[in-house]
């Protein structure tokens, strides 16, 4: 019983500066093959830096 949306994967977006994960997004796997790149407000250097793509989450 396969459902629909199931090549959208779960991610961390982590602050590029101070490596804390800020937010959690999806992509879907099978339209964009970059890696995200967001810029993005981190409350720990409270200011806005680049967040990238973490690990898979579960
Ligand atoms: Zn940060």
């Amino acid at each position: 019983m396969a459902k629909r949306g199931d090549h959208r994967v779960k991610l961390g977006l982590v602050c590029t500066v101070c490596k804390n994960r800020n937010y959690v997004t999806t992509r879907n796997k099978i339209n964009t093959e970059e890696k995200l790149l967001l810029k993005k407000f981190c409350k720990h250097c409270r200011k806005i830096t680049e967040h990238k793509e973490s690990e898979k989450l579960k």
